[in-house]
């Protein structure tokens, strides 16, 4: 089935019951036994697996193409489990740019408990490889990342880690699987912060990890989820679940308005640089032409001239873009990086980063247009 019958159908199924269509939230902690002791509906404790939880994550797997998807209270929850999966004194090489988030979780937090990380700019094999060590057990993909957007090539990277005895985990949040399947070129693992497009209405936290099969590693990643317990709540689950029938819709909508932006962006004399996989003046959009399909994503970051104190101008001045963080949501929103509460050193001053909404593209246009002359 396609892609957007699946975002409609998968998880869901009308109450036997009742015969409703919509899903209930069932937000009970736990689970009636049997006479005989046994557990009937295979539901034991909500720690350990729920009915909101399991339709989400049946529906994530569907959407991935993956044999399983654990669901957490959080991108970075899901992205501590996955590196807790590894085992002490084991390597993982992360990308130069990624998620600030996830580069605090392996530096601060896993380096303490035996992780070793390495970083690379993923757009160069030769470097990738390079750091590789023989106990290199995973390198992290992240396409397209935060804040620059750099698109590195999931197939050759997956390639390269399997030759070297690693997994391939992909932080495909930017993209969603309407745009990107990581798992069908290679990658063993997608990891996604549900929070950004998969929720897409700036109102739960959410992270997910899909496994291309149910192994040993994954399921550690189960026990990460059941004993560690960062579990996303039956409501949680049931927002998100009900986000994603229009989630296609959506982001092939910020898609097709993120490139008109960029466009825009590119054309007006006060911007530097724009950073948008979906030009080709962008280094990635040969290799975002080929793995991604149906667009390039829904944002957009740029440079100002005349640094920061320009830029954090114009993110005043914008009317219907609002000046906060996060992205993947239904309104637009632009965000000064490098004053963010503990931003890495490398982001220009000068740069804003834009999460494309749904609304019209001539009104967004129009704002960054008058934002941009104020400034
Ligand atoms: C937001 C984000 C995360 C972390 O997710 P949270 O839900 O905030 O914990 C990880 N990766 C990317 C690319 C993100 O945008």
């Amino acid at each position: 089935m396609h892609l957007e019958t699946l975002a409609v159908h998968a998880g869901r199924t009308t109450d036997p019951q009742t015969r409703a269509v919509a899903p209930a939230i069932i937000p009970s902690t736990t689970f009636e036994r049997a006479e005989d002791g046994s557990y009937p509906s295979g539901f034991v404790y909500a720690r350990s697996d729920a009915p909101n939880r399991r339709a989400l994550e049946q529906a994530l797997a569907a959407l991935e193409g993956g044999a399983v998807a654990i669901a957490f209270s959080s991108g970075n929850a899901a992205t501590t489990a996955l590196f807790s999966a590894l085992q002490t004194g084991d390597h993982v090489v992360l990308p130069e740019e990624t998620y600030h988030g996830t580069q605090l979780v392996a530096t601060r937090m896993l380096a303490r408990w035996g992780l070793q990380v390495s970083f690379a700019d993923l757009g160069d094999l030769d470097a990738v490889a390079r750091v590789l060590r023989p106990n290199t057990r995973l390198i992290w993909v992240e396409t397209p990342s935060n804040p620059t957007l750099r698109v590195a090539d999931i197939a050759q990277i997956a390639e390269l880690a399997h030759a070297a005895g690693a997994l391939c985990a992909c932080d495909s949040t930017f993209a969603t699987p309407v745009l990107q399947q990581p798992l069908a070129l290679g990658a063993d693992v997608v990891m996604h912060s549900t929070t950004k497009y998969i929720g897409g209405h700036s109102d739960v936290l959410g992270g997910v990890v899909i496994g291309r099969e149910d192994n040993a590693f994954l399921q550690r990643v189960r026990q990460h989820q059941v004993l560690g317990g960062a579990v996303p709540s039956a409501f949680d689950c049931w927002l998100l679940l009900r986000s994603l029938p229009t989630l296609p819709l959506r982001v092939r909508a910020q898609s097709e308005s993120a490139l008109r932006v960029a466009e825009f962006l590119e054309s007006h004399p006060a911007v530097a640089r724009v950073y948008y996989p979906g030009l080709p003046s962008h280094p990635g959009h040969a290799v975002a032409c080929r793995q991604m399909r149906g667009g390039f994503g829904g944002m957009v970051s740029f440079e100002v001239r005349g640094g920061a104190s320009v830029a954090l101008a114009v993110a005043a001045a914008a009317r219907v873009f609002t000046h906060a963080t996060s992205l993947g949501c239904v309104e637009s929103l632009i965000e000064h990086r490098a004053s963010i509460p503990d931003a890495p050193s490398d982001i220009p001053p000068g740069l804003l980063r834009l999460s494309i909404g749904l609304e019209h593209p001539d009104d967004l246009i129009a704002d960054l247009a008058q934002a941009l002359s104020i400034a």
